[in-house]
């Protein structure tokens, strides 16, 4: 398969790499704040000596901190092309090996292969997280090779001599997480937080990427990049790559809106499987669970407007789904910061798919398993990562804490948590609640899910017949727009409201 080679050969190509490089600001888009506050590094980098002249205090450690595929990368490899100089790059998780003494010797070689040029050079450590997270976060496996690669690194970024004008890049999407030795002052003198792309900077990066492709004219890139919120460049980068494998693929020679709009489906959704043989009964199964899932979120969307609109529903097997519903992505997205009420209707929408199979079909299939477990994942936000369960301020965690409510005992990382809300303590760098807690947390949790999966239930009882005639148009077309859906509402109007939804 081609396609797959080429895949491979681009993930290969991410590995260790080392040399020149041409990249260049210019190849950086939607991002000219970050750039012009690195323009001094390229200066020191050129020129290092201008700067002991003067006594000026030579750039350091730059950290660049953001989401995968914003950019990082580009912009380290961007200073080095810039400067003219070489660029050294390992990822963290190369550091971090088994054998105790490995990690700390390839963070040593790699300094010592940068330095013996005895030229200005950049060193660029991506993922650095995987060598310098915080003690308490690694918990239990707190191990001696983690711990020495990481002092190792420490005593070679101390140790740097200003005047040859080294620099040492690194990138985490995880700051929050590194050890405090590694973010002391004096380590990185820069911290830069790469954000995604907003429409206007994903508009620039779907300009750069579309440089040396012919468009034909029915292509609007700044419609697309409004189309697009909360993707990454490397998102990006990769729709208008897949689009012109499309072209290749049907043998055209220019990208169309189309070719766009397949390849954004690929990139997003994975790879177009055969559909489903008819014959196959679960087929109607998926569909009733689909429809129901796309219609709920319509009507909570009318009801409120605090869900995003449904752009599609699909039963185009993709990648590992058999089905989809797709939802125009909100601007707000990108933002961390949401509300109970749009949370309590996004947990009615997952599972919804399931309350619309026990209500058309009076039985259930094993495919909302994956939505389930997403429900009770959400469910267990809201009330321990939140505290937005309708106790009040129940339960306090870290908002990036993940507990391991489907297994007995769970662990969740120390910090921040109220120590007396919990009755065990802490136990080698591990949280554990107590019996009592864990009860509490679970009848909150499994309470916000029943509730809300009764809800649901009342939804698509009153929209019975439009769930069903959506359920057969479906089966006849492969998709339903969210236009469509709210036809079928409008055609088939509720029976009556369900409570609580006056
Ligand atoms: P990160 O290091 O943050 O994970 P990369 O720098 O490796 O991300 O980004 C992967 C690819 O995505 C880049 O090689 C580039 O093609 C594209 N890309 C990401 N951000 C941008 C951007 N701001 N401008 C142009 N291309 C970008």
């Amino acid at each position: 398969d081609p396609i797959q080679a080429m895949e491979f050969a681009q993930s290969k190509g991410q590995a260790r790499k080392e040399g020149r490089t041409n990249v260049k600001f210019a190849d950086v888009a939607g991002l000219d704040a970050t750039v012009s506050d690195l323009r001094d590094v390229v200066e020191f980098l050129k020129n290092p000596k201008r700067y002991k002249a003067l006594s000026a205090k030579p750039p350091k450690g730059v950290l660049l901190e953001g989401d995968p595929g914003t950019g990082k990368t580009l912009i380290a490899k961007a200073i080095a092309g810039e400067a003219g100089v070489p660029f050294y790059q390992m990822s963290g998780s190369e550091f971090v090996e088994a054998i105790v003494g490995v990690g700390a010797a390839r963070v040593r070689d790699l300094f010592k292969r940068a330095r013996a040029q005895k030229e200005p050079c950049i060193i660029f450590v991506d993922e650095i997280d995987a060598l310098g997270t915080r003690r308490a976060e690694a918990g239990m496996q707190t191990n001696e090779e983690r711990e020495q690669t990481l002092n190792q690194l420490l005593s070679e970024m101390d140790g740097f001599t200003p005047d040859i004008g080294v620099v040492f890049v690194a990138a985490t999407n995880r700051a929050d997480l590194l050890d405090a030795a590694l973010t002391r002052p004096g380590r990185f003198d820069r911290k830069i937080r790469i954000l995604r792309p907003d429409t206007q900077g994903r508009y620039e990066i779907l300009k750069v990427h579309a440089r040396n492709r012919p468009l034909a004219e029915d292509v609007d890139l700044m419609q697309l990049a409004r189309d697009l919120p909360g993707l990454s460049g490397a998102e990006l980068a990769n729709i208008l790559n897949e689009s012109a494998l499309e072209v290749v693929r049907r043998d055209g020679d220019q990208i169309t809106a189309a070719d766009i709009y397949n390849a954004i489906d690929r990139v997003l959704q994975g790879v177009r499987r055969p559909p489903l043989p008819d014959r196959l009964p679960v087929k109607r199964a998926f569909a009733v669970h689909e429809v129901g899932k796309g219609l709920v979120a319509t009507v909570l969307r009318q009801q409120s407007g605090r869900l995003e609109a449904v752009e599609r529903v699909s039963m185009v097997p993709r990648g590992r789904d058999w089905t989809r519903t797709i939802f125009l992505r909100g601007e707000d997205e990108q933002y961390t910061m949401t509300t109970r009420a749009r949370l309590l209707e996004r947990l009615r929408v997952v599972v919804a798919g399931r309350a619309a199979e026990e209500v058309v079909l009076g039985d259930a299939t094993t495919y909302s398993i994956s939505d389930l477990r997403d429900g009770a994942r959400l469910a267990q936000k809201i009330v321990a990562n939140y505290g937005l369960s309708d106790e009040g301020i129940t339960i306090y965690a870290p908002p990036t804490a993940t507990l391991g409510f489907m297994r007995k005992s769970f662990e969740v990382s120390v910090d921040n948590i109220d120590a007396d809300l919990f009755g065990k303590g802490i136990k080698g760098g591990m949280w554990q609640p107590s019996d009592e807690s864990l009860h509490r947390l679970r009848t909150a949790m499994y309470g916000l899910l029943g509730a809300a999966y009764e809800e649901v239930t009342a939804i698509l009882e009153a929209h019975r017949e439009a769930l069903d005639a959506a359920t057969d148009a479906i089966l006849e077309k492969e998709s339903l727009t969210g236009a469509e859906l709210e036809e079928f509402i409008r055609l088939h109007p509720p029976r009556e409201l369900p409570r609580g939804h006056a």
